[in-house]
């Protein structure tokens, strides 16, 4: 039999793991041709997560838990998940269960067929105007400056094969964007079509600031908060320099020059400036993604695996 993984990162779920507990044993009675197994990534929670999942793990051992030293994000903490998994498939679900289970058949049978990554694609969004508009115009943004067909809509719920799993965990980089990463793997793959339920339990974790920040890694890859503020500097002053520079123009026009010259200076300057502003908010990304990327750190520690330390997991 295939064995088949189901990668949970999460992050203040307490109220979840009863509903991934149920989800997870539906699935395992629904395609019984497998060998289930569950990988719950406590990302750093602050509330009872880690407790629920070792209440899993003793009561039924397909559920294992890898316990991280710390809040890494999402994106790390799939990383750890791929790390510590052995099987020929991994399935990435969010903990809050708001990925249904019902396409896991499809998924299945893609595989079956030869795909090396189906992916689910949002088909009709429940989310709000402006987080549905805004993620649109960003994979719009993201396919047209970095070449790399990013399907709308897909997010992390897949179905990887073992060869993507490989050649994901050679990929170290420590501020990832796994959407673009997945495009860059290459391999054989399927997109079908889903509905997100709503979230049950706890709330998104998912702000604005982190949805942004997340957009930004993802054209430039990674990056450090003062050089950030650098570019959201420069396009502040630039906003107030247009505003000023149209106003110079507009009295300009209507109650002439006061003083020779004045005008076309002001205008430069400002024009120059701000411009020159952006731009070195800009390299100042790019600069931070080196400096980030060449400390070499690895991208995680973690207290346990499934309650056993690194030292007696002997990893
Ligand atoms: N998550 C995580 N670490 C974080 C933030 C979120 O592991 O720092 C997990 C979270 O527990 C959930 C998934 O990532 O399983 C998606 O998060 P969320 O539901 O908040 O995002 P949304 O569904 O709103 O995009
Ligand atoms: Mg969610």
């Amino acid at each position: 039999m295939k064995k088949i993984t189901i990668l949970l990162p999460a992050f203040n779920e307490e109220e979840s793991i009863c509903l991934i507990e149920n989800s997870m044993n539906r699935v395992t009675q629904q395609n019984p041709n497998y060998l289930w197994s569950f990988l719950l990534v406590n990302d750093g929670s602050t509330d009872n997560t880690l407790q629920e999942m070792v209440r899993l793990h003793t009561k039924d051992n397909r559920f294992s838990y890898l316990d991280l030293s710390r809040n890494y994000g999402k994106e790390i903490a799939m990383m750890a998940g791929f790390d510590y998994i052995d099987s020929d498939a991994v399935i990435i679900m969010d903990a809050d269960m708001q990925h249904p289970i019902e396409i896991i058949p499809e998924m299945l049978s893609h595989w079956e067929k030869g795909y090396d990554d189906i992916y689910a694609y949002r088909k009709i969004s429940k989310e709000k105007w402006f987080k549905r508009n805004s993620s649109k115009l960003y994979y719009r943004l993201l396919q047209k400056m970095t070449k790399l067909h990013v399907p709308k809509g897909a997010g992390d719920f897949r179905l990887l094969d073992r060869t993507c799993i490989e050649a994901l965990k050679q990929m170290r980089e420590t501020e990832r964007n796994t959407k673009g990463m997945y495009s860059w793997i290459g391999f054989k793959k399927k997109g079908i079509p889903y509905v997100q339920g709503k979230r049950l339990n706890g709330s998104s974790k998912w702000g604005f600031i982190p949805l942004l920040n997340l957009a930004i890694n993802g054209i430039t890859s990674f990056t450090t908060v003062p050089l950030r503020i650098a570019s959201v500097l420069g396009i502040a002053v630039s906003t107030v320099a247009f505003a000023y520079l149209s106003y110079i123009i507009f009295t300009t026009l209507v109650f002439g020059e006061r003083l020779r010259g004045y005008p076309t200076i002001m205008v430069t300057i400002l024009f120059l400036g701000g411009v020159q502003l952006i731009s070195l908010g800009i390299i100042g990304e790019y600069l931070g993604k080196v400096f980030n990327e060449s400390k070499r750190r690895p991208g995680y520690f973690i207290n346990s695996f499934n309650g056993k330390s690194p030292k007696e997991n002997n990893r």
